[in-house]
């Protein structure tokens, strides 16, 4: 090996990205360059299980093969016209996803936090126009603790002051209420010019709470029987993650048209990223019924790559996916057992005091303060273990692998998790 090969070892590029890169991410120190489905590699050759799966982006597995043929072929014919033209891929796209989830009408948009300020001007200017809200007034409920992105718009009712502090002045024309409160929704959604609620039906950042099992039903009833429209960010929990294509599905594991479940709460506005792409490619996208979309007209919106064809294509396969590989039955299945297996072990230590979640977006709570470092500490021995997860708000760790994880693979990381848990208790 030369000196320079040698010296590429993980301590190298973390020192570059210390120096060069703004310090706005706090990353375990591994430095990956490989991925396979449900397995990382770093640049020394160990291998990982990803239980992360960059925030749920990964649902369908790293470098998945199909995905991936379309993401090259695509871009070796036409990568980018801009919407100033038409192209052939976005229309088949467009009609692909609605039909997928089941609404009339899509707006291709590439990061969740755009997809989540393009619900917000939807939103508002239906408001205006729709329910004769006068000028500038309108008022959109949304949940503490919640985590919509980073826009000025959108940190200006996140209540994380990590996230807002000195990033002033902030966006009017939000109310906030506790997350899971139904009456307070109620009592809010009286007041006068309220247009909208904006909530994640699992907060996912926050540290996976998972609200009570009619709450998204009731806040949409409640939403339309005040002239309010729903507006669910599914950008973490949809797509399977959660057992079912989307959170408000409820407990439905068909893979698309949920409607005929009784348990399916359709959103007025659905925001869709992250796993829309298999993590392959920035692909967001708001999804409405024409009336509501229908208020948005040529030059009011828009982003240069919204919706190009590699996003149209990338994003259609990896729905294709879902569908292919019956994830929503496989997330939900080994959800159920991750969830079983570690009751097991919390059974067995003082370490760790709760499991929660559904499907495969879990989180384990440390029995530690917020302030405390234990959940850091234990991420860096799953890490040594072979396991990459990292911990959300407070002593809290989500586990969340890509859903093409088998039942030995799943086992195999309970094995390491046990490990770990048990090794820390000794330190
Ligand atoms: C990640 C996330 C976003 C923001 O997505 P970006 O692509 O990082 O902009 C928005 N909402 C929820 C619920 C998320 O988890």
């Amino acid at each position: 090996m030369s000196v320079a090969t040698q010296q590429k070892n993980s301590h190298y590029y973390i020192d570059l990205e210390n120096d060069h890169g703004a310090h706005n991410y706090h990353p375990l120190p591994v430095v990956l360059e490989k991925g396979d489905g449900v397995y990382v590699w770093d640049v020394e050759g160990k291998k990982y299980f990803d239980f992360l799966s960059a925030y749920s982006a990964v649902n369908q597995g790293h470098s998945h093969p199909k995905i991936l043929a379309a993401l090259v072929e695509q871009a070796g014919k036409l990568a980018l016209t801009s919407r100033a033209f038409h192209n052939n891929v976005l229309g088949p796209y467009e009609k692909y996803v609605t039909e997928y989830f089941d609404f009339d009408k899509v707006l291709p948009m590439n990061t969740g936090a755009e997809a989540v300020e393009t619900a917000i001007k939807l939103c508002r200017k239906w408001a205006y126009e729709k329910n004769g809200i006068a000028e500038n007034q309108a008022v959109i409920v949304v949940c503490r603790g919640n985590f919509h992105g980073r826009t000025t718009t959108i940190i200006s009712f996140s209540d994380d002051d990590n996230a807002r502090d000195n990033f002033g002045p902030y966006t009017g024309g939000f109310v906030s209420i506790p997350y899971n409160d139904i009456a307070a929704l109620e009592e809010v959604a009286k007041q006068k010019n309220v247009v909208g609620f904006l909530v994640e039906p699992i907060q996912g950042e926050a540290g996976v709470y998972t609200p009570d099992e009619d709450f998204v039903a009731k806040a949409q009833a409640i939403c339309h029987a005040n002239n309010m429209l729903f507006i669910a960010d599914e950008v973490q929990t949809g797509i399977a993650r959660t057992g079912s294509l989307l959170a408000v599905c409820g407990n439905c594991t068909c893979e698309n048209q949920c409607e005929r479940q009784a348990t399916y709460t359709k959103p007025d506005i659905l925001i869709l990223g992250k796993a829309l792409s298999g993590g392959a490619y920035p692909v967001s996208a708001v999804l409405a019924d024409d009336h509501i979309m229908e208020v948005i007209k040529p030059g009011q919106h828009g982003s240069t790559f919204g919706g190009n064809p590699i996003a149209a294509k990338v994003a259609m396969a990896a729905l294709d996916v879902v569908s292919e590989e019956h994830l929503i039955q496989n997330a939900r299945k080994l959800g159920d057992l991750f969830r079983l297996e570690m009751n097991k072990i919390i059974a067995k230590t003082d370490l760790v005091v709760k499991v929660r979640g559904k499907g495969l977006l879990n989180a384990i709570i440390i029995n530690d303060t917020p302030e405390s470092e234990t959940a850091w500490n234990l991420c860096v021995k799953l890490k040594e273990n072979g396991l990459l997860a990292k911990p959300t708000h407070g002593n809290i760790i989500r586990l969340a692998p890509p859903l093409v994880i088998t039942e030995e693979q799943m086992m195999d990381c309970v094995a390491i998790i046990e490990k770990t848990i048990m090794e820390f208790k000794k330190d």
